[in-house]
C-alpha cells in the first residue's frame, strides 16, 4: 500500500511504554451508556463498596477482557488460549513490557495513515446516508492499557474496540506477530486488522451494537456466539469496503488484496483453533471460519458500499 502521502490521522494516540496502572480505578463508562449490559452494572456495583472488592473488581473485568464475556470489548479473534490462567497473563505482560516497546515510527506512521483514510472513507459514506461519522480514537499501546469503560487491555488479547469509548486499540508487536506467528506478512494486513476494528466502530455508530449486545441476553451460549460470528464477519466485510475505496484512490499495491486475505485466513476459528488444539469446536466459534472470514471480506472488496453487509439476515456459509 502506497500509503506514504496519505493525510494521517490526529486521532491516534502514542501510549507506548506506559503501562495500564492496576492499581487506579478505570473509568467504567462516565457519562456514556455504551457499555451497556449486565457487565457494567455488575462493575458498578462492585465499584460502589471499595476496599477490598477493588481487586474482585479487577478479576472481574480481566475475566470479562479474556473472554468471559459481557465486557463489549471486540477483539479480531485470534487468541484462543484459554487454557492460561489470568494471573498468569498478567505475569507474561509485565515481563514482556520492556520487550514490547521497540515498535518503530514508520509502523505507527502507518496506523496514523490507515486511519485517515478510513475517517475520509466513512466520513464520506456516512453521509451518502444523511449521517455524520464521529471519529474514533485509536490509541497505539505496548504490553497493558486502561481503557474507558473496557477495563483492562493486553498484548495477549489483540487488537480491540472498546465501544464505551470509541477507541481502538493495537499493539504493534501484533503487526510482528502477523508475520512471525500467523504467516500473515506484508502492510496490508494489518491494514486489514485497523479497518476490521474500525468496521466495529462503524457498528457502534450505526446501532448494530447495541442490537446485538440486547438480542445476546436471550440467548444460550452457542446461539450468543453464533451472533457475534455474523458482527464479526460484518467488521470483516467493512474492511473488504475500505479496501475497496483504497483500490479506487489507486494505492494499492500488487499483492495487497492476497495479504488481507492471508490475514482473514490467519483469524479464523477453525485455523486458530486446529493450531491451539489440534481440533475445531463450531460451537465456540466466534469470529468465523478462515473461509468464512475471506468470503466476507472479499464480498466487501466487490461491493465497496455497506449495503451487501447485512450478516445477519443472510447465510452466512
Ligand atoms: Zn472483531
Amino acid at each position: 500500500m502506497k500509503w506514504e502521502d496519505l493525510r494521517k490521522s490526529r486521532n491516534i494516540k502514542d501510549r507506548r511504554g506506559q503501562r495500564g496502572s492496576r492499581n487506579s480505578m478505570p473509568n467504567f463508562g462516565g457519562g456514556s451508556n455504551r457499555s451497556g449490559g449486565m457487565g457494567s452494572s455488575l462493575l458498578w456495583l462492585l465499584l460502589g463498596s471499595g476496599g477490598k472488592s477493588k481487586w474482585i473488581l479487577i478479576a472481574v473485568v480481566a475475566f470479562m477482557l479474556i473472554g468471559g464475556g459481557g465486557s463489549g470489548l471486540f477483539d479480531l479473534g485470534f487468541n484462543t488460549d484459554n487454557n492460561v490462567s489470568q494471573t498468569q497473563r498478567q505475569e507474561d505482560v509485565l515481563q514482556n513490557d520492556s520487550l514490547a516497546a521497540d515498535t518503530t515510527d514508520a509502523e505507527y506512521e502507518f496506523l496514523s495513515a490507515v486511519l485517515g483514510s478510513t475517517e475520509d472513507f466513512w466520513a464520506q459514506e456516512f453521509e451518502r446516508y444523511g449521517l455524520e461519522y464521529r471519529y474514533p480514537t485509536l490509541v497505539v499501546f505496548s504490553g497493558s492499557v486502561e481503557t474507558e469503560g473496557c477495563g483492562f487491555g493486553t498484548t495477549q488479547v489483540g487488537p480491540f474496540y472498546c465501544p464505551a469509548d470509541e477507541t481502538l486499540y493495537i499493539d504493534l508487536q501484533f503487526y510482528r506477530d502477523l508475520t512471525n506467528q500467523y504467516d500473515a506478512p506484508g502492510d496490508f494486513a494489518m491494514a486489514y486488522v485497523v479497518a476490521h476494528e474500525v468496521g466495529h466502530h462503524v457498528q457502534n455508530l450505526l446501532g448494530t451494537m447495541d442490537e446485538f449486545n440486547s438480542a445476546r441476553q436471550r440467548m444460550s451460549e452457542s446461539q450468543a456466539n453464533a451472533l457475534t460470528v455474523r458482527l464479526e464477519l460484518q467488521a470483516d466485510y467493512f474492511s473488504g469496503v475500505w479496501a475497496r475505496y483504497v483500490e479506487g484512490e489507486g494505492i494499492l499495491e500488487r499483492g495487497d488484496i492476497q495479504e488481507a486475505m492471508q490475514a482473514a485466513h490467519a483469524v479464523g476459528d477453525d485455523t486458530l483453533q486446529e493450531e491451539a488444539y489440534g481440533r475445531v469446536m463450531p460451537d465456540s466459534f466466534t469470529h468465523g471460519t478462515s473461509q468464512q472470514r475471506q468470503e466476507w471480506f472479499m464480498r466487501g472488496f466487490e461491493s465497496g458500499t455497506i449495503e451487501g453487509g447485512d450478516t445477519f439476515n443472510t447465510s452466512i456459509d
